[in-house]
């Protein structure tokens, strides 16, 4: 019979809504669906998972393992699939799932596809839809073995639907020695704006066209505004108006908004590979061949530092 693990992301003490989007479809595709917890002061958090349809939530909490190493994760995750039975695996598509995913397919060896953007599920036949040599192509994927499944989807695949909390059914994962061969000291987090470029369902991305960081604050408010996250393009991190981890594309995010503005980005292909799953794109560019047109949904073309105010105008209006 089928069923499928989805191994948890919790940070800043919530489950993040990538798990969510997993666990409704699991919960729509009709398919019994358990949960893997693992980190520290998680336990909480079991709640929300088996609100949101996990039948059994494997966890493991402890202090331990407040960071991340594959070492301790992964022993973990493997007695979780052990024990649910899971004919198939689900990650959010994360640095985290980007390490244990594979290490998980190599340990039990199953099969493994990263990143897909779309998913069929016919019981454990899964076609996967995944794109690839930066979004140029769409590959479709079908797993041609037996057993197990393993695989990591991008957020904003799914749609989420929100559940209250219920009183979980949990299973303690046995904790053991890791046989760590590095270990994090620390970890220095940039200082980033409230929302989080991956859960955020809508997005600002700026582009070179905003000149410098000045340009950069010009544009801000209407991120504001729509409580939006505020991207950038390489060009503008590499010129150190905006931090690392603000980049979108091929070596930044990769991320699938209901809504994505693009502002003064002119849509080079790496930058198109980390946005062009966005459900709706709107671009401001001057240039009107510029190539992030051919993606757009509504493309104003036009000098950003005239439309953008006028579009945050509007848009205070209809929100008042
Ligand atoms: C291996 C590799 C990986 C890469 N990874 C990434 C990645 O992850 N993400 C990424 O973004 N890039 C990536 N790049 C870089 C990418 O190729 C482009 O150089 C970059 O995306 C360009 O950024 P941009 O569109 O902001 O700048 P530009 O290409 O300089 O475009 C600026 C745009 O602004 C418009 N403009 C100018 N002034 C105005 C104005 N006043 N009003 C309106 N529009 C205006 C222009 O018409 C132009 O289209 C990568 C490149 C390589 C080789």
């Amino acid at each position: 019979m089928s069923k499928i693990l989805v191994v948890a992301e919790f940070k800043n003490g919530e489950i993040r809504k990538p798990t969510l989007e997993l666990l409704t479809k699991a919960r729509q595709a009709g398919i019994p669906t358990d949960a893997a917890l693992i980190g520290s002061g998680v336990r909480g958090a079991a709640d929300q998972l088996a609100g949101h349809g996990a039948a059994t939530v494997y966890l493991a909490d402890d202090g331990a393992l407040e960071r991340y190493s594959s070492a301790a994760y992964l022993p973990l995750v493997t007695q979780a699939v052990e024990k649910s039975g899971a004919t198939q695996v689900w990650f959010s598509m994360s640095e985290t799932s980007n390490s244990l995913a594979p290490a998980l397919a190599g340990r039990l060896d199953a099969g493994y596809v990263g990143g897909a953007a779309g998913m069929e599920i016919d019981g454990d036949d899964l076609t996967i839809h995944r794109p690839a040599m930066a979004t140029k192509v769409m590959q479709k994927m079908t797993f041609l073995k037996d057993g197990l499944r393993i695989v990591s989807i991008r957020s904003g695949t799914f749609d989420l639907e929100p559940a209250e909390p219920v009183t979980a059914q949990t299973v303690d994962l046995e904790l053991g020695e890791p046989d760590a061969r590095v270990v994090v000291t620390d970890v220095v987090q940039e200082v980033q704006d409230d929302v989080d470029l991956g859960e955020a369902s809508v997005i600002v991305s700026v582009g070179r066209g905003v000149k410098g960081p000045e340009g950069v604050e010009e544009v801000r408010p209407l991120a504001k505004l729509l409580g939006a996250a505020f991207g950038a393009s390489r060009a503008v991190v590499d010129s150190g108006w905006m931090p690392h981890n603000t980049q979108v594309g091929q070596t930044g995010r990769v991320v699938s908004p209901d809504v994505y503005f693009s502002i003064g980005i002119s849509g080079a292909i790496q930058h198109m590979a980390g946005m062009s799953g966005s459900k709706l794109i709107v671009a401001v560019n001057k240039d009107p061949d510029a190539p992030i047109f051919s993606i757009a949904d509504y493309g104003i073309v036009g000098d950003l530092f005239k439309v953008v105010p006028i579009l945050t105008e509007e848009i205070k209006k209809v929100k008042s």
